[in-house]
């Protein structure tokens, strides 16, 4: 009999909480109105995502005026990044970002590098996948405008040095900077301050897809991705998706009590699942010691990742190689390579996520199916 759903693939997304599922189907219930309309009905409705605005700006310690609603933070990364670098057109300036962050920052770099000319600087990262802090400082140049690096990385939950990052550039520079703080909020204490610019997604804290914030600090100016009217301070147009704006505050706040537990209880995973995997031969652990207890990335022996995932899928266990945006490549993790680590290592990495609702069980069954995989798959590299 096929074993129930294990879901090991937390990072890529989660589950709805069912709080947020209720109260989101009870608004799309009572309002259908447009925000910015002036009856009384769109008053109520821009009232409740004023309020949601407030609720998220507390949390995170910033200003409702510093919250942007988003469609998702591929969204908010590419307004962060190219809404700084659209103000400085033709005028040489510099950007700096990592090699290993998520393909909605790498490919507006790339974007502000082949097709406006800006001067990229792409950092390097050490052996457990963290920017190299004095690559970091001697990259930083006077007409650097923009530094992105992200706080958590999704591929492997190596945690990269923020607070010693931003005082330098708060310090030493005149660039703005930006945290991809998709894969840290919720998991680690992420403290905004001294951070311009900061992308968060409400479907990786149990909230819905299609539903992410940019905080971007009052005193900075984007120029918007998407023309519209006043929409979002001036900086967004389009008609607000105002039922799921309004349950992200809801979301944060339910993901922010829960972290303690969740982590506390994702850290017995990881290391009861570490301690069972060094009993199989050819694994190899990339993720490294102090990155996030959630995420665990590993190589299996000789099994190229798209085998050992769709074996995997055989036994019902849901895992990914590399992040979800790059499942259908076959050209194995950049994360990984930029990290030093083999090819062989590159093509054949699994990454688990797990989540509060996971089992000793299920990481078992994930043992014995791995090792079962192994064994009848052998090696095909
Ligand atoms: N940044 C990181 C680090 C991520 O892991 C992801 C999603 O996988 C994103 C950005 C993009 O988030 P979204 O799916 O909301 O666009």
């Amino acid at each position: 009999m096929l074993h129930n759903q294990v879901y090991f693939d937390n990072a890529s997304t989660t589950k709805l909480n069912v709080e947020v599922k209720n109260t989101y189907f009870k608004l799309l219930d009572e309002y259908f109105e447009n925000s910015e309309s002036l009856y009384s009905n769109g008053v109520k409705v821009h009232q409740l995502v004023e309020k949601s605005r407030v609720a998220v700006a507390s949390i995170l310690n910033v200003e409702a005026k510093e919250i942007i609603f988003t469609s998702c933070a591929s969204e908010a990364n590419s307004l962060a990044i190219k809404g700084i670098a659209f103000k400085y057109l033709n005028q040489n300036k510099h950007l700096i970002t990592s090699k290993v962050e998520h393909s909605s920052v790498l490919n507006a770099f790339k974007q502000l590098e082949e097709l406006f000319g800006f001067d990229v600087t792409y950092l390097d990262v050490d052996k457990s996948g963290c920017v190299d802090y004095n690559q970091l400082v001697n990259a930083v140049r006077p007409e650097t405008i923009l530094v992105s690096i992200m706080y958590v990385n999704n591929e492997v939950g190596s945690i990269n040095q923020i607070d010693k990052i931003k005082k330098y550039i708060k310090k030493e520079s005149n660039a703005f900077l930006h945290v991809d703080c998709v894969q840290a909020v919720g998991k680690i204490a992420v403290d905004l301050s001294d951070i311009d610019l900061a992308s968060i997604s409400a479907h990786k804290l149990n909230g819905l897809k299609g539903s992410a914030i940019l905080m971007k600090r009052k005193h900075i100016k984007l120029v918007p991705l998407i023309s519209g009217g006043q929409q979002e301070l001036n900086t967004r147009g389009g008609t607000s998706n105002a039922c799921a704006n309004i349950v992200f505050a809801k979301t944060l706040r339910l993901a922010l009590e829960q972290m303690h537990g969740s982590q506390l209880h994702c850290a017995k995973l990881k290391e009861y699942c570490v301690t069972k995997l060094s009993e199989i031969e050819g694994i190899s652990i990339n993720s490294s010691d102090d990155s996030v207890v959630n995420i665990l990335n590993i190589s299996c022996a000789n099994l190229y990742s798209e085998v050992m995932m769709n074996a995997l899928n055989q036994k019902n266990i849901c895992i990914s190689a590399q992040s979800t945006c790059h499942s259908k490549s076959n050209t194995g993790s950049y994360v990984l390579k930029c990290m030093g680590y083999s090819e062989k290592i590159s093509k054949t990495c699994i990454r688990l996520s797990f989540c509060k609702d996971n089992t000793l069980d299920e990481i078992d069954y994930f043992i014995n199916s791995l090792k079962e995989i192994i064994k009848n798959y052998g090696t095909n590299i």
